[in-house]
């Protein structure tokens, strides 16, 4: 098997577990996922399929060069992003990559990241299509909240699909990374849904799993006179444990730090 295909393998396994129906977090042709081929290329599902049942006629590799270059620019026109998303595939006659692929070069543009997952769950949703979205960014309830999920979440305050969503995910992530001098693991879309990257497509997942775990608990907990977040010192002490390092290290699949 070449490494295309083993690339393209996982990028069809983390898709369908993302997809499962038992799991709730897509349906029909909502969300996509990606994975790094090198600095310049990566494969990503195309627009329309379904996570659930993607084939690998289904994916679409990608230049990234096209899709950040068009990024960094304010006078982008619709016409411009329809011709980079014709433009960047590497074979012409594969089916087209979503809008969303935009976002999807910018982080497997991260040191370090190599796959990424994007998805619509329902119990992230929930908070996030309600006014309390900021307040379970920004806080965190239980310790494997903080292993899986970083001390805090990046929130993207509601955008309108396409390049300006694109842009206005990277501008809050990039201020996170500044502020915090570290990646986040997970990225909150307002009124839309959630992004996970990492190392490994086991990253994704646990990153994943864990925000939707964590949203269902805030859920509970609002219900039951609103949830209990953990203190600064807590956080920072089990994000900066070595003992968390080595759980997250065996949760990601990653070399241990
Ligand atoms: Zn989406």
């Amino acid at each position: 098997m070449s490494e295309l295909e083993q690339k393209q393998l996982q990028l069809l396994r983390l898709s369908h577990e993302l997809g499962d129906p038992a799991r709730d977090l897509a349906i029909l042709g909502e969300g996509n996922t990606s994975i790094r081929l090198s600095a310049e290329r990566f494969l990503v599902k195309a627009s329309g399929s379904s996570l659930g049942t993607l084939r690998s006629e289904d994916t679409v590799e990608c230049l990234s060069e096209p899709l950040l270059e068009l990024m960094n620019r304010a006078d982008a026109t619709d016409g411009d992003v329809d011709e980079a998303l014709v433009k960047c595939r590497v074979n012409p006659s594969a089916k087209r990559p979503s809008v969303e692929a935009l976002f999807h070069a910018y982080f497997l543009s991260l040191p370090g990241v190599h796959v990424v997952g994007h998805t619509h769950p329902v119990a992230i949703n929930s908070i996030l299509c309600s006014h309390r979205a900021a307040e379970f960014a920004e806080n965190r309830i239980f310790p494997d909240e903080i292993v899986c999920c970083g001390p805090a979440s990046v929130l993207v305050p509601y955008t309108d699909p396409g390049l300006w969503l694109g842009q206005a995910i990277k501008k809050k992530t990039d201020a996170y990374i500044q502020e915090n001098q570290a990646l986040p693991k997970v990225v909150l879309l307002e009124s839309h849904g959630v992004i996970t990257f990492g190392g490994t497509p086991e990253a994704v997942k646990a990153a994943m799993f864990m925000a939707v775990k964590a949203a269902r608990i805030f859920t509970g907990a609002a219900a039951l006179g609103g949830p209990v977040f953990l203190s600064k010192n807590t956080i920072d002490r089990i994000s900066g444990r070595r003992d968390e390092h080595y759980r997250q290290a065996a949760l990601t699949n990653a070399p241990h730090a």
